[in-house]
């Protein structure tokens, strides 16, 4: 368990990066729906330059993404950047980061809001509880 944690910081997108998240997001299969309004930072906790938060998956084969990128501090301003191509040794598990992200891939970090929904989870099945 001594996986490093994901840096977690969110940013909001607000109407007009909404808006434009959308434009960038025209004839690929997406929806109003699929868009994240507050991106949460995906790179490993503690990273160095700016934070890159998934704002809207467009389906694409290559995994291209509209990433919400912000320093620290400031507004965010949206890239689109395909997955990061990176497999583990096993093959089993890929990356959702932005390709040439920084830090531990997907599968060598851990997300803090995952643990916290495990945690429940393992609560409720917990018998006589
Ligand atoms: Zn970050
Ligand atoms: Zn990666």
């Amino acid at each position: 368990m001594s996986r490093p944690l994901t840096c977690a910081t969110t940013t909001c997108l607000g109407p007009s990066l909404t808006d434009a998240a959308l434009r960038l997001g025209a004839g690929s299969p997406v929806t109003p729906g699929d868009l994240v309004g507050t991106p949460t930072c995906y790179l490993q906790a503690r990273h160095r330059g700016p934070h890159y938060g998934l704002a809207l998956d467009l389906e694409a084969e290559d995994g291209s993404a509209v990433w919400a990128v912000w320093l620290h501090g400031g507004g965010p301003h949206l890239i689109v950047i395909p997955a990061c191509p990176g497999r583990s040794d096993t093959g089993m598990d890929v990356c959702t980061e932005p390709d040439g992200h920084v830090g531990g891939h997907t599968w060598q970090v851990r997300d803090p809001l995952l643990d916290v929904a495990r945690a429940q989870l393992a609560r409720m099945s917990l018998p006589g509880s």
